[in-house]
């Protein structure tokens, strides 16, 4: 029989990686069970396949240093969404998580950010694939390196941004 929903008709599969990240524990869980709840939700997700997760790191916060540690991991997959479709999915698992912002760069229950989304290329108010932060950021370059060693970024390899691979501030939790 025909299938007349429309999101079935997507045959184009991209594939994506994505930063999650969580410093505050609620009533819903612990940081590291906040990304378990949110990789979850991504494997139930019927426009999401393939998904493949980098070990959990710890990381020291940026902005104000009275907050604890991060919890970070990388997810790639292959998805059907367009790319602000997957950004509204982003941000429905953070409010999954009950997120509040407590303060600028503070700490946060669930944070999960497109990092790339295949060949894109945008700067829009909403988004910006690759993830701003992209370049600079060790505790989202070496989970993904983890993931996908010889992924390029924006005609660059991975390795070239070797400045922000070093390991200040990042401990390795486990592999997943
Ligand atoms: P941050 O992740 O910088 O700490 P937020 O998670 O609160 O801050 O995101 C703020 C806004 O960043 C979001 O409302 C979203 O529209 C925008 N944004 C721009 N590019 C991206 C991206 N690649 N992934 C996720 N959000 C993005
Ligand atoms: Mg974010």
């Amino acid at each position: 029989m025909r299938n007349m929903d429309n999101n079935a008709d997507h045959t184009n599969w991209i594939t994506c990686y994505v930063g999650l990240g969580s410093n505050l524990a609620n009533e819903l869980g612990s940081p590291t069970e906040h990304l378990e709840q949110a990789l979850a939700m991504m494997r139930a997700h019927e426009q999401i396949r393939e998904i493949s997760v980098s070990s959990f790191y710890a990381s020291a916060p940026m902005g104000p240093q009275d907050q604890p540690d991060f919890v970070n991991a990388v997810a790639g997959f292959e998805t059907t969404l367009t790319p602000y479709e997957l950004l509204a999915f982003c941000q429905q698992l953070e409010s999954m998580a009950k997120r509040a912002r407590l303060r600028y760069w503070g700490e946060r229950s669930l944070d999960v950010d497109i990092l790339l989304y295949g060949e894109a290329q945008m700067v829009e108010p909403q988004l910006t694939i690759p993830h701003a932060g992209l370049g600079e950021r060790n505790f989202v370059l070496i989970p993904l390196r983890e993931l996908a060693p010889s992924l390029a970024i924006a005609g660059k390899s991975i390795d070239d941004y070797s400045q922000s691979l070093d390991w200040t501030g990042l401990r390795l939790l486990s592999g997943d």
